[in-house]
């Protein structure tokens, strides 16, 4: 058993080996098909408990994963035998006093964050689903409801604290170590322990949605009115086209529920009435199911909250254009999707403000017009080959229309070259040798790894 006392002496948040009664639920991720059995879970309460753990972990020659959220499908916020740095006590949020910047713990999850903002009337673009982590979101990117209008997450980032692999302490922003602070948007937990991230807010503005559903047999022509409707939508305009079982919702027909089924999700920073409107292209296809509402940004938030507790698989893919033969593909990959289960068979429209400047930032292809997402969750690990055939599946009928590149939060482990295409090679070799400057040793490795380049002597 490891040997604690010297970690406990300096310590103030609470330590669990896998003998204390709330080891499990502590080391529980997302993803239940994970059984990474870490040794320590050191649950921090302070950017001092985070220097101290990390010192443990280099004198024990431990290795070291960080945790927040705990939503890497990959399950890289656990490391076998290792000491995990759980950031989840790290989750205050405080808004500063013109209402337009916001100081957010390493650990806290986007309902914190969300909710907290809310009643300052403010927002940023975040997680769809409210119990993802800040951290490990924003650091990989982060897609959301918003990001048409105001960017990925970490766009709207000002900040980041960050406990380095040797202890130090840094501040990244646009001023203090700036090739740090661009690694941060979309270059992962390949840097440091973030202990607070600072970012722009934006006036929180009316929000609706309206959810269409059809049988999925008729989900081809209702995904082309979709893409053709989601095209020329504004940017305030989000949402998705998706292949899904029926929900169990008092707004679906009886005949569609746990049965598969297309929908389109249009999300709208205004009014229902106002979207009631834009939609009509697509209600005029006559959904079987249709909720159109206003509601709370937190709420739209929390709306889609996945269910813990099953096996997961996911992949991406960036598609360039989507022209009728690349829908068809896409429409008919999803007969192959494990149903009655929550995986869902996903389209999301980039654009906007995703690809303004997309150059400057260093994930590849961030001007990408289309992402297909196959999210994978089921029960029985007999139905594991099954998850992952069906999103290789489609990722390989799209391949006609694919950049090669790729976004990293929406996939788990696929080996280097996949890190390498989210990246672009160009911008892996930068990334590499910031790696290099600021953890020569590799310590943070368990994300999409970002191996530091060579330092010549
Ligand atoms: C249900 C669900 C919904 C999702 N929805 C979206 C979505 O809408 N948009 C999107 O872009 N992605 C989404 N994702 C993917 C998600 O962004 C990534 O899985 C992300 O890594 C999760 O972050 P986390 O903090 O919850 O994860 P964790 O598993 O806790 O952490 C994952 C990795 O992030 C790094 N990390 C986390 N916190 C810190 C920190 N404080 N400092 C340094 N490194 C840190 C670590 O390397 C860690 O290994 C979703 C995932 C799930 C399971």
């Amino acid at each position: 058993m490891t040997d604690l006392g010297s970690l406990r002496a300096a310590f103030s948040g609470t330590l669990l080996t896998a003998d204390d009664p709330a080891y499990e639920d502590a080391r529980a991720v997302f993803n239940s098909a994970v059984e990474t059995r870490p040794a320590v879970i050191a649950q921090c309460g302070s950017t001092d408990d985070v220097k101290e753990a990390l010192a443990f972990a280099r004198r024990a020659g431990m290795p070291v994963a960080v945790r927040s959220g705990g939503h890497s499908v990959a399950g890289a916020s656990l490391v076998q035998d290792g000491l995990v740095l759980d950031m989840r006590g790290m989750n205050a949020v405080s808004i500063s006093p013109d209402g337009r910047s916001a100081v957010v713990g390493g650990g806290a999850t986007w309902g914190t964050f969300d909710r907290v903002a809310q009643r300052a009337g403010a927002a940023t673009t975040g997680g769809r689903v409210s119990t993802t982590g800040v951290g490990g979101l924003t650091l990989g990117g982060g897609s959301g409801w918003l990001e048409r209008k105001h960017g990925l997450a970490c766009d709207n980032l000002l900040a980041v604290d960050l406990v380095l692999a040797d202890g130090r302490t840094v501040t990244a922003s646009e001023t203090e170590h700036p090739d740090l602070f661009w690694a941060l948007h979309g270059g992962g937990g390949n840097f440091g322990v973030a202990t607070s991230f600072t970012f722009r807010l934006h006036p929180l503005p009316e929000f609706s949605f309206a959810l269409m559903l059809w049988p999925a047999e008729e989900g081809e022509a209702a995904t082309r009115a979709w893409r053709d409707f989601a095209d020329t939508a504004p940017e305030e305009i989000g949402g998705a086209a998706l292949f899904i079982t029926g929900p169990p919702e008092d707004f679906v027909p009886p005949e569609l529920v746990g049965k598969p089924c297309c929908g389109v999700l249009v999300t709208s920073m205004g009014t229902a009435a106002e979207l009631e409107t834009l939609i009509a292209p697509l209600a005029a296809l006559e959904p079987r199911a249709l909720v159109l509402t206003d509601i709370p940004y937190a709420d739209l938030q929390s709306m889609l909250d996945d269910p813990p507790g099953f096996r997961n698989y996911w992949s991406a893919e960036y598609l360039r254009s989507l022209p009728d033969e690349a829908v068809h593909a896409f429409c008919a990959a999803a007969e192959r999707m494990i149903t009655p289960s929550p995986s869902q068979h996903i389209m999301l429209p980039w654009g906007g403000a995703v690809a303004r400047n997309a150059a400057d930032w260093p994930m590849a292809n961030r001007d990408t017009p289309w992402v297909a997402h196959p999210l994978g969750l089921w029960e029985n690990p007999a139905d594991d080959q099954r998850a992952r055939d069906w999103a290789h599946h489609l990722r390989d009928v799209l391949a006609p229309w694919t950049t090669g590149a790729v976004y990293l939060n929406f996939i788990g482990d696929e080996g280097t070259d996949r890190v390498v295409a989210g990246y672009g090679r160009q911008n892996y070799d930068r990334l590499a040798g910031i790696k290099a400057e600021y953890d020569p040793g590799n310590t943070f490795n368990r994300w999409h790894n970002i191996t530091p380049a060579k330092v010549s002597s």
